[in-house]
């Protein structure tokens, strides 16, 4: 099936007389006939949904839908993005090990990666994404155990050279996690070219409808997890009664190892609602990502032109740096979100954005309404200018997400906000 059908029809499929919508299973727990019959699922848990900790039918069809648009063979939802990309690390490496990480990922990941991880002892070095094969193989130490980076990076929008990255991680025989989120599997599929494990944070164009917060892993099932290089893959999980993911589950042994040990244990699972709003989501995933690819790009076409505006990073702009890695990765569209900035001081940033009407000044991206972002005074308000220059943002940086509003009454927001 093409994409635009996985998104209709994959994950569930209707039994004669069955509903014809994917149902709410709201149900922390599933009943069993005999004791024997839960022992079996507890020895091998990919037969039955057992508590809702860290499986659940409803979610369980979306699951299989994302995996299937992501090409993927297997995927594992979570409570938030955040909890998807903590997982994706903690699955691989524990305290004493390293991650290599582009620097150009989403503020909420610096933390977590350069902070939090840490104080559980695992090292996070960051590399500048364009860096060349040389430079970044260099960053990496016999204890590095895999390789982490962005699509579509947040908010900067550079662009990944997934293939580059992938080659690099495999040389070194350790996995590429690629957070897809702005893309979503409708404008690139990162596994394709060569991405061992995706990630998302569902919260933003998945959903798409600013109803809640969620995440998502997708396993490609094809790196070699018995490389030597990961003894938790291939010695007995003594917490799970002496499993051995890439014996037991050769198939796809990170994602069962993710959800029966790190599932398990932190519980940041989604609901069977959570798992319905999310499908409602991506039933239309596939055409919201063409009209929100059109819409941004009639905006950035517009901000290009505009004296007002000093600079705008947009790849799908033939004048953008990234414009040649966004025609390889992302042909149909770099998705609605940009960054513009303005000819003016901080100040004068934030009397524009408080004349706008139509878009909505708010911490979100990605959405189904237009909506834009100082992240000087908001995500980065800790920071003083000279910091701000230092990391990358303008102090006058607006980050603008295009939504799926009339792109004319879009531009006449714009254009009387900053008249
Ligand atoms: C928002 C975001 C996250 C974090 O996701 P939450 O759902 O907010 O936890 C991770 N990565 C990217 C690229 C994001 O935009």
């Amino acid at each position: 099936m093409k994409d635009e059908t996985k998104c209709l029809h994959s994950g569930y499929t209707p039994q004669n007389g069955g509903p014809g919508v994917m149902p709410i299973y709201q149900s922390t727990t599933f009943r069993f006939n005999s004791t024997q019959e839960i022992a079996e699922v507890f020895d091998d848990p990919t037969k039955a949904h057992i508590y809702s900790r860290f499986t659940n039918p409803t979610v369980d069809c979306v699951e299989k839908k994302i995996a299937e648009l992501e090409n993927g063979i297997a995927a594992m939802c979570t409570t938030s993005g955040q909890a998807a990309s903590l997982i994706s690390i903690l699955n691989i490496a524990s305290s004493g090990d390293r991650i290599l990480s582009s620097s150009a990922i989403y503020g909420g990941t610096v933390n977590l990666f350069a902070i939090t991880l840490k104080k559980f002892g695992i090292t996070v070095d960051f590399i500048d994404s364009d860096d060349d094969e040389n430079k970044i193989q260099s960053a990496i130490k016999p204890n590095t155990k895999a390789i982490f980076g962005e699509t579509l990076a947040n908010p900067s929008l550079k662009v990944l050279d997934i293939e580059k990255f992938a080659k690099i991680a495999h040389s070194n025989n350790i996995p590429l996690i690629v957070d897809n989120t702005f893309p979503t599997p409708i404008l690139c599929k990162p596994i394709d070219f060569g991405a061992d494990i995706v990630i998302h944070s569902t919260t933003k164009y998945m959903d798409g409808h600013a109803l809640q917060v969620g995440g998502v892993i997708v396993d490609s099932g094809k790196f070699d997890f018995t490389n030597g290089k990961f003894p938790d893959f291939t010695k007995p999980d003594e917490s799970y009664h002496g499993t051995i993911y890439t014996k037991d589950y050769p198939n796809c042994p990170y994602i069962i190892k993710a959800r029966a040990q790190l599932m398990r244990d932190f519980g940041c699972y989604p609901s069977g609602m959570s798992g319905f709003l999310l499908n409602i989501g991506l039933e239309t995933l596939a055409l919201r990502m063409e009209r929100y690819c059109q819409n941004g790009l009639k905006l950035a076409e517009y901000f290009n032109n505009h004296p007002k505006i000093k600079s705008i990073n947009y790849p799908a702009l033939k004048n953008d740096k990234y414009y040649n890695l966004a025609q390889k990765y992302l042909p149909k569209g770099t998705s609605g979100v940009m960054s513009i900035t303005m000819n003016g001081t901080r100040q004068e940033t934030m009397n524009f954005m408080d004349k706008l009407k139509l878009a909505s000044n708010e911490v979100h991206v990605a959405d189904i309404r237009t909506c834009v972002l100082h992240p000087a005074s908001a995500t980065h308000r800790q920071l003083t200018d000279e910091q701000l220059v230092a990391c990358g943002i303008n102090p006058s940086m607006v980050r603008v997400s295009a939504g799926l509003e009339n792109i004319d009454d879009i531009i006449q927001d714009f254009e009387q906000a900053l008249t």
